[in-house]
């Protein structure tokens, strides 16, 4: 099991009973592809990635509920971590994040073609020839901190482009991911800039917060829309308003831990604009961490402060 980290937040949120998506239809348990027969992209979306994030769960079961069929193209359904998800305990909320590893940390080709052997890996590698066939990819996940949804894009352009062509979430961060493994959202011809395949990681607020579900089936939707993968009238009374202008935030960099203790020097959670360079962000180990540069931007500052993970990243707004 994956280290708690004390939770201060309401659980607004349980998680649905996924277990009649178990045989799906793929051969790949926990996933289901329709098939409008149709020209069209093959569009996916991904849900429980991080076993402790609801509101994908929920967008899928919605999804399902409201019969959801291919309009073009097709239309794949997958329930990634389901290990890490049936462990969720309301006591212990943040405990089924994973079981073994980080599942959004396995997606490099050493990982996937090595021996390394975790429940996250074993996943990867059964997923991976049905992610080698999705060309347009929505992965929904949530985050520790109440703070606003965002979309990360990805570093390429393609990408921050599907970022604005969806209209939402307000914020939109690219960054080019995480030194302790790459995410699926950067797996194969997603992070490659020549291929036509793209692919979106939506943040879509706190964990256990009832607004995260509504953004997540909003996104969702209007992503689906998007893509002509249905009509625009299915599940239009569950739309959102639009936000006025989206926000790019660009990531400079994370800042990845390198000693055994790390601390921030405030109780950051995320959006906090560092005005001045230099400004003592907190400590790794004994040494300072300071802001490399003004009008820094602090996304998703970690509380699961380890060696070798990201403690949060650092970004300008750009446009
Ligand atoms: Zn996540």
């Amino acid at each position: 099991m994956s280290e708690s980290v004390p939770n201060e937040y309401p659980i607004e949120l349980s998680p649905v009973d996924i277990t009649p998506y178990k045989k799906g239809n793929t051969g790949v348990n926990y996933v289901t592809t329709l098939d409008s027969g149709k020209p069209g992209p093959h569009v996916g979306i991904t849900a429980v990635v991080h076993g402790n994030e609801l509101s994908g769960a929920i967008t899928l079961d919605y999804l399902f509920q409201n019969d959801v069929r291919p309009a073009a193209g097709k239309l794949t359904l997958a329930f990634a971590n389901v290990d890490a998800y049936h462990s969720f305990d309301a006591d212990d909320p943040t405990a089924s994040r994973f079981i073994d590893e980080d599942f959004n940390r396995t997606w490099g080709l050493d990982v996937l073609d090595g021996d390394r052997d975790t429940v996250e890996t074993r996943r990867a590698r059964e997923l991976r020839p049905i992610i080698d066939q999705v060309d347009i990819l929505l992965d929904i996940h949530s985050m520790q901190h109440k703070t606003p949804a965002l979309m990360i894009c990805g570093p390429l352009a393609k990408g921050q482009q599907f970022a604005k062509d969806l209209g939402t979430p307000e914020f939109i961060v690219s960054d080019a991911g995480h030194a302790s493994g790459k995410r699926m959202r950067d797996y194969g011809g997603f992070g490659d800039p020549d291929s036509p395949k793209n692919a979106l990681l939506l943040e879509t607020g706190q964990h256990w917060e009832e607004n995260s579900a509504y953004v997540a089936v909003d996104t969702a939707l209007r992503y689906l829309k998007l893509l002509g993968t249905v009509d625009v009238e299915f599940g239009q009374d569950d739309h959102l308003e639009l936000p006025d202008d989206q926000k790019l935030i660009e990531v400079d960099g994370p800042v990845t831990i390198k000693n055994d203790t790390f601390r921030f020097a405030e109780a950051y959670t995320g959006f906090e604009v560092i005005e001045d360079a230099g400004t003592l962000l907190g400590w790794d180990g004994e040494e300072e961490v300071l802001t490399p540069f003004d009008d820094c931007v602090l996304i998703m500052p970690n509380r699961r402060l380890v060696k070798g993970q990201t403690a949060v990243r650092l970004g300008r707004v750009v446009g």
